[in-house]
């Protein structure tokens, strides 16, 4: 099915995409990740199949989605296809012709994306007329620069994730149960626009804080303990990635000077958030932090991860990633400490790196982080 001329013209991601994909040496890519195939042609559908070619890239899709492809992709011929999206794609790859280049055409394939029994399919499907070749986080690396209007996305849905948050502020008191407040917290996102929650929303109090990634339980809150809330909106696709730790009742001594080192250690990550610095940098400021106060055992996780369509994506914000920062990563900065029948405190922004410097995208207060305490 064909859409007509306009809708082939070539979006810039593709162009780019594509230009990377020559420079590894491969003709086509097959993209089977269908957040990659949102990010490359617009079409939002769970399922489909884009072939990136040189002259004219092909989105196989089946008829649950013909109508929406055609809606929504821009820059490659939508196929409708009845049989098998990836047969379709493997009868196209044997046919294609590379007359100038003797060697067989290679395409680069989404290892992470691509079953093994779909590969072997595909593998067979095309005869041994193509070179297979995995290609990594070819895409991802690309989706790891945000433009302007994912941006835009990322700090709709962390402004929606905070002030959904502090709307239910007054809610967070003893008795109320964890699982309670993430539903309200999830249903204050939604109102608020929100397509939903980028993950399922931790609440966890007391020791079970403890556990970096608890989920929030039918247990009520006690006075004398903190509690994490880790949570995110999607806005069209986008990701926000927020954490914050509250204390019910009065803080005693200890419990401040704990809340103090982990700020102090989130504010020195975000002090080493450059471009051009490694990803291990703000790391290595955070851990040092909290070395200095004898904390660094607690902190058992790395300092932060990329987000944008994924939760969880390029550039890492650890111990070895040598990778360096560059304008227009969105990572999320979330030191936090773990005390095995105490609790945990954790502190995560979703931050911009601009070329000025960083830009916190999830403006919820750190400092009000004593609630009920009367
Ligand atoms: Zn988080
Ligand atoms: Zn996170």
């Amino acid at each position: 099915m064909d859409t007509g001329e306009g809708a082939h013209s070539c979006t810039p991601r593709l162009e780019l995409a594509f230009r990377r994909i020559e420079s590894r040496h491969l003709s086509f890519l097959l993209v089977t990740n269908p957040k990659n195939i949102y990010y490359l042609t617009g079409f939002r559908g769970s399922a489909g199949v884009l072939l990136v070619a040189a002259e004219k890239s092909c989105l196989w899709v089946d008829p649950r989605y013909t109508l929406q492809a055609h809606i929504q992709a821009t820059g490659a011929e939508v196929i409708e296809e009845r049989h098998g999206l990836l047969r379709a794609a493997a009868a196209w790859l044997k046919k294609s012709k590379r007359p100038r280049i003797r060697k067989l055409p290679r395409v680069g394939f989404e290892e992470g994306n691509l079953p093994y029994a779909a590969f072997v399919q595909l593998r067979r499907a095309t005869q041994g007329r193509v070179r297979f070749t995995a290609a990594g986080e070819l895409l991802e690396d690309l989706r790891a620069i945000k433009d302007s209007r994912e941006i835009e996305c990322i700090r709709q849905a962390g402004e929606i994730s905070c002030v959904a948050f502090e709307e239910i502020r007054n809610l967070i008191k003893p008795g109320v149960r964890e699982a309670d407040l993430a539903n309200e917290l999830e249903y204050r996102m939604r109102q608020k626009g929100a397509e939903g929650p980028a993950f399922e929303t931790i609440v966890a109090s007391g020791p079970r804080g403890a556990w970096p990634h608890a989920r929030a339980s039918l247990n009520p809150l006690e006075a004398g303990q903190f509690v994490i809330f880790d949570f995110g909106a999607i806005v069209r696709g986008y990701s926000a990635d927020v954490t914050r730790t509250l204390y019910v009742g009065r803080p005693n001594r200890r419990a401040r000077s704990l809340y103090k080192a982990v700020l102090g250690a989130q504010e020195a990550a975000l002090e080493a958030l450059r471009v051009g610095f490694q990803g291990s940098e703000p790391d290595r400021a955070a851990r040092r932090f909290l070395e200095q106060v004898r904390l660094g055992r607690f902190f058992t996780h790395s300092t932060g991860h990329g987000v944008g369509l994924d939760v969880h994506e390029p550039p890492r914000l650890a111990k070895n990633e040598k990778r360096r920062l560059t304008a227009g990563n969105v990572v999320t900065v979330e030191p936090g400490i773990y005390i095995e029948s105490f609790g945990g405190i954790r502190i995560e922004d979703t931050v911009l790196i601009g070329e000025r410097g960083p830009e916190v995208l999830t403006p919820a207060s750190k400092k009000d982080w004593v609630v009920g305490g009367s």
